[in-house]
């Protein structure tokens, strides 16, 4: 609280820290780190490089870009910390609801550009489904569903967005909205390969895909029979993998239902929020606009 009424006394608070976060400028261009300055705008300092000609701020390549009423960033963030839904946060900001959404959206890409560390150790591993959801689609490719809706045939199917979530002992976790229906091997392949150390024991349950995935990339995996009534052999569950799907599925209850294109948005919030990495609303500026050592791969976006 008293943060949040500090950035409302300072407006130019948020934009010192957008440059003091952003460090050492090098071209977001062209990567070159030879550049000067080069006047002011919107009151952010504004650099040329000298390779490309180009010209930047801190915030240029960052999700952040372009997104105008700084002063109210800081308090925008606290909203995001709290979880509150478009409309509570467009109030409690003073913003358009339309604001409010871009923001909460870019917001979140900005600081999913971190990659959580590899997982190492025992690794469990565990699918969760949410309803597939053209929310805000203007064209829907289907008939709609009637009062929030369920699947029209029973199982998991098309209509079902996967959350794949991998979480280690020390509560590192990697959430990915991972497509529709259960993943076969090579789309776990595609997902769990490059988060999980070469020496990991991955626990799963006893869907086949695991397995094979396993074998694939030569890792050790143990699987708990949970439809067999199986809950724990020993340190061999799954039990930290489910207290976040559950934990997940609560929270987006929030929200009254989320489109499915912004699901991993949705996963990457709740991944800040449940490793409690950033609790106020300068960390979550700072890793918002703190340059990159490497983007994520294309899919992770
Ligand atoms: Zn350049």
């Amino acid at each position: 609280m008293r943060d949040w009424l500090t950035a409302l006394e300072a407006p130019g608070r948020c934009l010192a820290l957008i440059e003091q976060a952003k460090g050492r400028c090098s071209c977001p261009h062209c990567g070159n780190a030879r550049c000067h300055r080069s006047g002011h705008a919107n009151g952010l300092q504004r650099y040329r490089c000298i390779a490309c000609r180009h010209s930047f701020n801190a915030l240029t390549g960052t999700p952040l870009a372009h997104l105008r009423h700084r002063d109210k960033w800081l308090p925008y963030f606290q909203c995001l910390i709290e979880s509150r839904t478009v409309r509570a946060a467009a109030e409690r900001v003073a913003v358009a609801k339309s604001t409010s959404f871009r923001w909460r959206h870019r917001f979140v890409a900005a600081v999913r550009r971190e990659e959580p560390p590899t997982l190492k150790g025992i690794v469990e591993a565990d699918e969760t489904y949410v309803l597939e959801s053209q929310k805000g689609s203007r064209h829907l490719d289907r008939p709609p569903r009637k009062r929030g809706g369920r699947a029209t045939c029973r199982g998991i199917s098309k209509q079902h967005e996967c959350v794949l979530v991998a979480r280690d002992r020390g509560k590192t976790t990697h959430a990915f909205h991972a497509g529709q229906g259960e993943p076969d091997a090579e789309r776990l392949l595609r997902y769990l390969k490059p988060v999980l150390a070469c020496d990991a024991l991955l626990v799963s349950d006893g869907a086949a895909a695991y397995p094979r995935f396993a074998k694939l990339a030569g890792i050790s995996h143990r699987a708990i029979n949970v439809r067999g009534g199986e809950h724990a052999r020993g340190a061999i569950h799954v039990n930290g993998v489910n207290g976040w799907h559950s934990r997940f599925k609560t929270w987006l209850r929030c929200f009254c239902g989320v489109a499915s294109r912004y699901l991993a948005n949705y996963a990457g919030w709740r991944m800040v929020l449940d490793a409690a990495a950033l609790t106020i609303p300068e960390e979550w500026l700072r890793a918002a606009v703190a340059p990159r050592q490497q983007e994520r791969p294309s899919y992770l976006r």
